[in-house]
């Protein structure tokens, strides 16, 4: 029977240093993996360093290993369904290149698809040593809120890292969307979904994209495109502050009707006007996030844009 083909994809930005013992480490394993043909797609996401020239060095040296680039830097969501698009495995995994994905796990994930009837085997880290506690203490947040808010279950501490089936993949690719928040994307198609935890691993070399203003940007995002709660909320906000004026203009007209009209509360008064002004305005933001979000997706821009690839 011919071997089938097992497709890694590395998402890359500015990953110079890292890369090669990523290399070195992902072709042990393909070694002890002989069962399986592999191949190891490189995304390059429009790098400001010599990350192409390394991957196009591997490349001369092991035609296993493929690559696209793009022509700037368009997010590690594009780089993975870029990745995706490009794979031509039976199996296909995506990775970071830093190694905090530990690449041995890939054997115990494909005996999980092979014997256990899995369609796709996600990893999650148990323990989030070696970051900030404010940063672990916003994500566990985070992740209670979504998971009120949404249908979809997102799992807290679960990484990109993933083997799935052709079947798994072509259902992601099947989801067009612009705003693409692939934690909710897996879970949103369904399948059979085996977890696998272990503990954080620091990165090898070069250092994290990820800054907290960048990651709560992230966080929205995915709130805003897995759950339509925050819209209602504004409505019930309205709805609440309607109905809590509705009594005080009872109160005061009673009130006036029977003690005369003592003129004051001018203080109080600026207080609630700045407060439902607020309220509006906050109200306003969440409308307009849906509204961005929706703008931006009519538009039907291309996800990423290729420079190059390996064939050409
Ligand atoms: N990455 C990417 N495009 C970006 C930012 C990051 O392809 O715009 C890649 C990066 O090269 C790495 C992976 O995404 O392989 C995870 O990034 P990082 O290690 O910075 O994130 P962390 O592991 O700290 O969450
Ligand atoms: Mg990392």
């Amino acid at each position: 029977m011919k071997k089938q083909l097992l497709s890694v994809i590395v998402s890359c930005y500015n990953e110079q240093d890292a890369i090669p013992y990523f290399y070195d480490e992902i072709i042990k394993i393909a070694k002890q993996m002989d069962y399986l043909n592999f191949e190891f797609l490189f995304v390059n996401d429009g790098s400001k360093d010599n990350t192409l020239e390394v991957i196009k060095n591997l490349h001369q040296k092991d035609k296993r290993v493929r690559y696209v680039s793009f022509s700037r830097n368009f997010g590690k969501e594009a780089a993975m369904y870029a990745g995706l698009e490009h794979a031509k495995g039976d199996y296909i995994t995506l990775m970071d290149a830093d190694l905090q994905d530990p690449p041995e796990l890939l054997i115990e994930m494909y005996d999980a698809i092979q014997k256990e009837g899995y369609d796709s085997v996600g990893t999650r880290r148990v323990t989030r040593k070696g970051e900030p506690p404010i940063r672990s203490f916003f994500a566990r947040c985070f992740y209670k809120l979504i998971n009120r808010m949404s249908k979809v279950e997102m799992v807290d501490g679960a990484r990109d890292y993933r083997l799935m089936t052709r079947q798994v993949v072509d259902a992601i690719l099947s989801l067009k969307e612009y705003n693409r928040y692939s934690k909710g994307l897996f879970s949103f198609v369904g399948f059979e979904t085996k977890w696998i935890e272990y503990e954080n691993v620091k990165r090898v070399a070069g250092e994290t994209k990820w800054s907290f203003w960048k990651l709560f940007i992230y966080a929205l995002d995915g709130i805003t495109a897995f759950s339509t709660v925050p819209l209602m909320l504004s409505g019930v906000i309205g709805l609440l502050f309607c109905i809590v004026s509705f009594i005080a203009i009872i109160i005061i007209i009673v009130k006036t009707l029977i003690f005369g009209d003592p003129t004051g509360g001018w203080p109080s008064m600026v207080c609630i006007v700045f407060f439902v002004g607020g309220i509006q305005l906050f109200c306003t933001g969440i409308m307009g996030q849906y509204l961005s979000k929706t703008y931006l997706e009519t538009k039907n821009r291309p996800i990423y844009i290729v420079k190059e690839t390996e064939d050409k």
